[in-house]
């Protein structure tokens, strides 16, 4: 196996022994990479085995269809007026970008390899940054970081204010109207909704199992262990196909990344991008920048005092509920 995490690795001996492989396997590893690429689960992607079938779309929404929303209709009145529904309620069935309902897509890139016209197939979803603007801007505490690098959205404590969304360098999180605490407490106001996006089925790994889109694909084409591990096979895998690598730097390193055999650059100017479809172009560090820093510093104890305030209405709630 040498350094590699393979998928049934993953699965005999869970995270755990992951990290002590990857620990073990790299002499110095320790000492020379930061402690994000010790803890810190990421996924290799090799766009070049990806047959573009689905499988790992189809397997995304068994596995997470039950925390998908389920809004209350009709939608109290947005105030302001200027603040848009999103629905998509009745768009379950979208496949080609991401959606509340649909977390994962495929993306189609039409290329020149060695004067060969190849159909690119791309599997995208959130990129799980190793640094998330999207957990350190949210003002409510909503989105959080796992320790072992996953962020996720707390549908418990989201307000859909989309601030996860303007700071993301991706446009992951997708918002739903209609459903989350707005409805009790804030009925006019706030977000409106709830936002969503991949979780990285971190109840599954929590439970030793892969996530769905890994489990399902039968070309292997993704690969999970410690970053530090991931990175080192990404670097083989780009000199074995003399390819690109994608994830590494990217707003400061992310826990996805892809490998390719085509630049990047050219890969993004042949994807369709938009509303909920990410691009593939350069993306710079957003937690570096000063301004950034200062506003994720204001928020962090706001976030705090937020999230504990809507965790004690819940528990409130719940229990008037049960009664
Ligand atoms: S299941 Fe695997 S091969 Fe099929 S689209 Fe997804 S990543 Fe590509
Ligand atoms: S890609 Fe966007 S949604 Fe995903 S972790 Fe990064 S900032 Fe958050
Ligand atoms: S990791 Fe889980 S939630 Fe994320 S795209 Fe894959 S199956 Fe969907």
């Amino acid at each position: 196996m040498g350094q590699d995490i393979s998928r049934r690795a993953f699965l005999k001996g869970g995270f755990a022994a992951a990290a002590g492989v990857a620990a073990g396997s790299i002499p110095g590893a320790a000492a020379a990479v930061g402690p994000e690429e010790q803890t810190q689960l990421a996924t290799l992607l090799d766009i070049s085995k990806c047959i573009g079938c689905g499988a790992c779309v189809e397997a995304c929404t068994e596995t997470n269809a039950r925390k998908y929303p389920n809004p209350k209709k009709p939608f109290p009145k947005m105030v302001p007026a200027r603040a848009r529904v999103s629905d998509w309620s009745d768009k379950q069935d979208v496949t080609e970008r991401l959606t509340p309902y649909n977390w994962l897509y495929i993306q189609h890139a039409s290329v020149d390899i060695n004067g060969e016209e190849t159909e690119l197939t791309i599997p995208r979803r959130c990129m799980h940054c190793v640094n998330p603007p999207c957990v350190k801007l949210c003002p409510w505490g909503a989105a959080k970081q796992l320790e072992n690098g996953i962020s996720r959205i707390d549908p418990e404590i989201c307000l859909g204010g989309s601030k996860c969304n303007a700071v993301c360098p991706w446009d992951i999180p997708q918002r739903q109207t209609g459903v989350g605490l707005y409805l009790d407490i804030l009925p006019n106001f706030a977000g409106n909704g709830v936002m969503f996006k991949c979780d990285r089925c971190y109840d599954q790994i929590e439970a030793g199992q892969l996530p769905a889109c890994i489990e399902a694909c039968p070309e292997d084409v993704q690969t999970i262990g410690p970053r530090a591990d991931i990175i080192k096979q990404a670097h083989k895998l780009a000199r074995e196909i003399n390819g690109y690598i994608y994830g590494e730097t990217e707003n400061g390193g992310t826990n996805t990344v892809y490998v390719s055999p085509v630049p990047f650059e050219e890969l993004d100017v042949a994807i369709e991008k938009g509303k909920g479809k990410p691009h593939l172009a350069a993306a710079s560090d957003r937690m570096a920048d000063a301004n950034t820093l200062a506003a994720a510093m204001v928020i962090a104890p706001l976030a705090g005092i937020a999230a504990a305030a809507r965790k004690i209405y819940n528990y409130t709630r719940k229990s008037k509920e049960r009664a």
